[in-house]
């Protein structure tokens, strides 16, 4: 059958063309993104808001105060912030905080506990520098946010990012790319827009972005140093123009501008251990001992107690305090150096820094201590977006709860971890808008009062369905609060190709004034209306406000 054949290749061959020319319509590519093969947006993901986090490395909590950073200080403003710093987890190293950030767990749960650490029963060791295992999935547990989305039908990008070139649990993000710091800072923000260009199945609703440069200028020349102060306005800069390139795409997109840790100045030599118990022959990894016996670990615990020093404290691995989080995993030795300060260790001259493979010379500037005795391990939070409450402070709070928050924005359903919602929810908006992709019947419009003189279009294949851009925020009523009422009220909204909302009916109604509330909030809302092949048209589509209290 040679003819239906033919037609088939023709089909292919205008498919292939199409796709071609969106890739070079939308410039994806400025940067050498990896591609992977997974589905499409779902139509109720294409519908929901956009995260993109940024991790700054090394951006202690009180730079934007000490040396000035408007565009990041905007966001105290706009949107939400902790003025008194984000708790790192322990140790306050950049693999184990940034798995952290996006799993919810703490590092010995997600087993990242260092930068380089050994893995008894492996009998291999983890090197954050190394491909071979920073690029193994086998090596993270917990479903990073972009495992969580891709796994749920949400496209999700990473332009850098901690574990982002391994397949965790088999999957990777839909974009990512190979970690390359030399990669201009300014195209790492134009290739965050133009994957928010992309067509809406094709476009990612979690981003992650990645700047070092604050981190590097605090370990060579201090967190006091006029290097880290031009590093602080140069990532400022970054996020200002990350700002000015968003606000042009109207998306409804939450910033989320974060640090895996701060810097503190080190203090005096590099504490050599092998002078306070004999360590020859024990496999040691910066300052992580793994005696081979119970009979080695329990002489080497001895040895330390018998030669005790103020500048660190040596534990039992079962008997590290609770609030480090650092008791369960035999990635983390035993026995467990704990620094009381900002001490660097060494167990051979070979092996020298303490949390900062790769590093060498003199350092001036360095990270890796208890961030709740130590307030310059402490790590910026802000965020801005539509699902943000402007001007919300938050009391310091664990970077596990991160998680949650990002997974109730995106509204994807996450497993349980070390974080909680409730932790930063004071944060988030009392109530969300989301447009549910369903177009009303002809039965349902023939009731409308004064139809309008354009015919709406369904909602179908090849449509963008609008997307709710800003704009107020529906409000609680006093007496819905003191109800204890949530829930969600169903508007019925007409939106016109300039994205004016019309016609706005209760569907569904929650009552105790809510219902009033989320008209009112809509009639002064704009939308980005439905498109039809690139052309805006007229839909009438279901509205969801979801009333939720987190008290
Ligand atoms: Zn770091
Ligand atoms: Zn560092």
């Amino acid at each position: 059958m040679p003819l239906p054949h033919k037609r088939v290749t023709a089909v292919l061959a205008t498919v292939l063309a199409a796709v071609l020319f969106c890739a070079a319509a939308f410039g994806q590519d400025l940067t050498p993104v990896v591609h992977t093969d997974n589905p499409p947006n779902t139509a109720a993901q294409q519908a929901k808001h956009y995260v993109i986090l940024v991790s700054l490395d090394g951006f202690r909590y009180d730079y934007p105060q000490k040396y000035g950073a408007p565009h990041i200080q905007s966001m105290a403003i706009t949107g939400a912030s902790a003025p008194d710093g984000m708790l790192p987890s322990y140790p306050s190293i950049t693999f184990p905080n940034h798995i952290t950030l996006v799993t919810g767990l703490y590092p010995e749960h997600h087993g990242i506990v260092a930068n380089t650490f050994y893995d008894p029963f492996r009998n291999a060791t983890y090197n954050y520098t190394q491909s071979q295992t920073n690029g193994d999935g086998s090596w993270y547990g917990g479903t990073p946010l972009w495992v969580l989305a891709e796994q749920q039908g949400m496209r999700s990008a990473c332009l850098f990012w901690p574990g982002s070139e391994a397949a965790i649990q088999g999957v990777r993000p839909s974009y990512y790319l190979h970690f390359d710091d030399k990669l201009d800072d300014t195209k790492r923000v134009d290739q965050v827009i133009a994957w928010l260009n992309l067509p809406p199945e094709q476009r990612p609703h979690f981003i992650t972005l990645y700047y070092s440069n604050v981190d590097h200028a605090g370990h060579l020349y201090g967190p006091d140093s006029d290097e880290v102060r031009a590093a602080v306005h140069h990532v400022d800069d970054m996020i200002g123009d990350l700002q000015t390139k968003l606000a042009a795409l109207k998306l409804p997109v939450d910033l989320i501008v974060v640090a895996d840790h701060g810097m503190v100045t080190l203090k005096g030599d590099p504490i050599n251990l092998g002078e306070f118990a004999h360590l020859d022959g024990v496999h040691t990894d910066g300052s992580q001992l793994y005696p081979k016996t119970e009979a080695e670990a329990a002489r080497l615990f001895a040895e330390f107690k018998a030669h005790p020093d103020p500048r660190f404290t040596v534990y039992r691995r079962a008997d590290v305090p609770a609030h480090l989080h650092f008791s369960e995993s035999p990635r983390e030795g035993d026995p467990v150096i704990v620094p009381n300060g900002p001490y660097l260790f060494r167990t051979t001259p070979a092996n020298p820094m303490m949390g900062r493979g790769g590093m060498s010379g003199t350092l001036h500037g360095s990270h890796g201590f208890d961030p709740s005795t130590m307030p310059e391990m402490k790590a910026i939070f802000f965020a801005q977006g539509p699902d943000i409450k402007p001007g919300a402070k938050l009391p310091p709070f664990e970077n596990v709860n991160v998680y949650p928050l990002i997974a109730q924005i995106l509204e994807l359903r996450a497993p349980l971890v070390d974080g909680t919602l409730s932790t930063l929810s004071s944060s988030l908006t009392d109530a969300k808008i989301t447009v549910r992709v369903e177009s009303k019947d002809d039965k349902h419009r023939s009731v409308l009062e004064k139809p309008s003189a354009e015919e709406p279009v369904k909602i179908g294949l090849g449509m963008t369905p609008p997307t709710w851009l800003n704009s107020v925020s529906p409000q609680y009523t006093d007496k819905a609060r003191k109800a204890g009422l949530s829930g969600k009220v169903i508007l019925s909204v007409r939106i016109e190709k300039d994205g004016h909302p019309s016609e706005i009916r209760v569907v569904d109604g929650l009552g105790m004034g809510l219902d009033e509330s989320a008209v009112n909030a809509m009639t002064s809302s704009t939308f980005k209306p439905a498109m039809k092949d690139g052309q805006p048209v007229v839909t009438v589509v279901n509205l969801e406000v979801n009333f939720q209290r987190f008290e």
